[in-house]
């Protein structure tokens, strides 16, 4: 098969490898579409050292089809060879405290596919049957590769407890708050207000029915936000961007008991100032969103519903996973990079 291993920062080997095996509880999966994450990205760069092992394949939001299955005894799973299936990356224990007190992404013996062990940047992959979800019928493996991440955004909504009739500001239009867009018109939110510094990623997000778009480049977005909520500032404020700004800016754009979700990936030793009496008398929220447990199986309904064919932007072959995608990554026009095997 065709793998692409990460060796170091900016360095990738694409070579034909054996196909792997399978032990005891694990199936091999024939990938179809395997997504390039920002976390990928980082790796990539060099920006996240610690989180990957040397020779790893990489790709952990990827889509496919069983090939072989370990012949288990394992009670009520219904996984069979030529079943389409999602991944869910993120492996847990199940014995730490915190697997063991509903926590279960804190687990003390965490593991993922994709990091720390051999994920979906390859034609094969061999991954644990506890992480393979069958896709409901007529989904197709493009959108299915965006399981996890829509897991993650599902989870990012539970923590925000966003209410019927609230008013939401999404800072950044990549794919992460165009999933956020997409799924708050399912919730009944008064205004979505997406901000982005690309006006074409903003024509998106109004098409997928995004209330009010500012690109702050031309227009102030407290004013904005101000205006749209009559002066009295939204209820929700959503990172999807990573920006340490988020914080500051969140406590200009809510009203008082407005919560700020910390979602998209803030730089790992940057400090803000922020002032904690303004967090106590207005009862500001500050929370955060890591990664998506529990989040699962409603992430893989709710794939049916969401339009992923303008965030696709490259559908790229894996041998060139270099060229076009990993150097393509932060240009005009890119939103998700997906690599396509036949
Ligand atoms: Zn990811
Ligand atoms: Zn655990």
């Amino acid at each position: 098969m065709l793998a692409a291993r990460y060796i170091e920062p900016y360095k990738i080997e694409i070579n034909q490898e054996e196909l792997p095996k399978i032990n005891q509880n694990e199936a091999l999966i024939k990938v179809k579409s395997s997504g390039i994450c920002g976390t990928d990205f980082h790796i990539f760069k060099g920006d996240i050292k610690g989180l990957v092992k040397p020779r790893t394949i990489l790709g952990h939001e990827f889509a496919g089809i069983i090939e072989e299955i370990y012949d288990n005894n394992i009670k009520k799973i219904d996984l069979n060879i030529g079943d389409s299936v999602a991944i869910e990356p993120n492996l847990f224990c199940g014995y730490c405290h915190f697997c063991r007190n509903a926590k279960k992404h804190f687990c003390e013996n965490w593991s993922a596919i994709g990091l720390s062990r051999d994920g979906g940047f390859a034609e094969y992959c061999v991954v644990p049957i506890k992480a393979i979800y069958k896709i409901p019928k007529g989904l197709d493996f493009q959108t299915a590769a965006f399981f996890e991440p829509m897991a993650c955004v599902l989870h990012g909504i539970e923590r925000s407890r966003i209410n019927i009739g609230d008013i939401v500001v999404i800072q950044g239009a990549g794919s992460i708050g165009l999933l956020y867009v997409q799924a708050l018109k399912y919730l009944s939110v008064d205004k979505i207000i997406i901000s982005d510094i690309d006006s074409d990623k903003l024509k998106i997000a109004e098409k997928f029915g995004a209330h009010v778009v500012i690109n702050p480049n031309e227009e102030n977005i407290i004013e904005v936000v101000k205006t749209e909520t009559d002066g009295k500032g939204a209820q929700v404020f959503i990172d999807a961007a990573g920006s340490l700004s988020s914080i500051p800016l969140g406590l200009k754009l809510l009203e008082n008991t407005g919560k700020i979700l910390i979602f998209g990936v803030p730089p790992e030793n940057r400090s803000v100032d922020i002032i904690p009496y303004e967090i106590y008398r207005r009862e500001i929220e500050i929370i955060g969103s890591f990664t998506n447990p529990y989040t699962n199986e409603a992430a893989l309904k709710f794939l049916k519903k969401i339009d992923i064919k303008p965030i696709l932007t490259n559908k790229i072959k894996l041998k060139n996973i270099i060229e076009d995608g990993f150097n393509q990554i932060g240009k005009k026009g890119v939103i998700k990079v997906q690599i396509q095997n036949d």
